[in-house]
């Protein structure tokens, strides 16, 4: 009985000894495989990059130097005045301002100068004539696109207008004229409501592009 024990003992030792030899083999020849493995990969990606870096075919991701719409400051673009007039309007985008036309407090994201009908309106700026609209509310209403996507819209102007879509426009051209067209800021006699955009459509105080020290 003690013998025939013995006798298994040794031949289960024989049989782990050899399954370890060939556990070992297998791990040893698993471990090469990726060895192997792991070298190409790596000299597969060097040269990529190094085709990439002496043929420059893939251009790297380009980061563009400034955002064109930062460009649009106050000492890069300056505006000429549309006429000289009294101001009946400022702009006020976080205060809420009463309008007696509409009966209603509303931001106004605008610049208001005061001028007779017939006054001549001038561009503050070089640009494109973008579109021309009429509504009841709004006149006629003249929308510049300039540099930077930033554009300047003349509202309640008469229908008359000097401009066509698609023109070119000088800062000091005359694009329209005052009249008593629109609806919206009735209470505060003939004027030119002027508006700013950006490009991303927001409305800057058009007062801060304006050149001249009267404002
Ligand atoms: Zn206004």
């Amino acid at each position: 009985m003690e013998k025939q024990s013995k006798a298994k003992n040794q031949k289960f030792s024989n049989f782990i000894k050899k399954n370890l030899y060939l556990i070992l083999m297998i791990v040893c020849v698993i471990a090469i495989a990726t060895m192997v493995a792991v070298t190409y990969a790596l000299k597969q990606k060097g040269e990529v990059n190094a085709v990439n870096v002496a043929g420059k075919e893939e251009p790297q991701e380009q980061t563009e130097p400034t955002d064109p719409t930062e460009q649009t400051s106050a000492e890069e673009v300056l505006f000429s005045l549309p006429f000289e007039g009294e101001t009946v309007g400022v702009f006020a985008n976080d205060t809420l301002v009463y309008n007696a036309t509409l009966n209603q407090w509303a931001t106004h994201e605008a610049y208001d100068v005061a001028a007779e009908a017939g006054t001549e309106v001038k561009c503050v700026y070089d640009g494109k004539v973008e579109s021309i609209t009429t509504s009841v509310l709004r006149g006629t209403e003249v929308v510049v696109l300039h540099k930077n996507g930033m554009k300047t819209i003349y509202s309640l102007l008469g229908s008359d207008v000097n401009v066509t879509v698609g023109a070119e426009v000088k800062k000091g051209d005359v694009i329209g004229k005052i009249a008593e067209s629109g609806t919206f800021e009735r209470h505060k006699g003939p004027h030119l409501h002027l508006e700013v955009w950006n490009a991303d459509g927001e409305k800057l105080d058009p007062v801060q592009f304006f050149e001249s020290t009267d404002k």
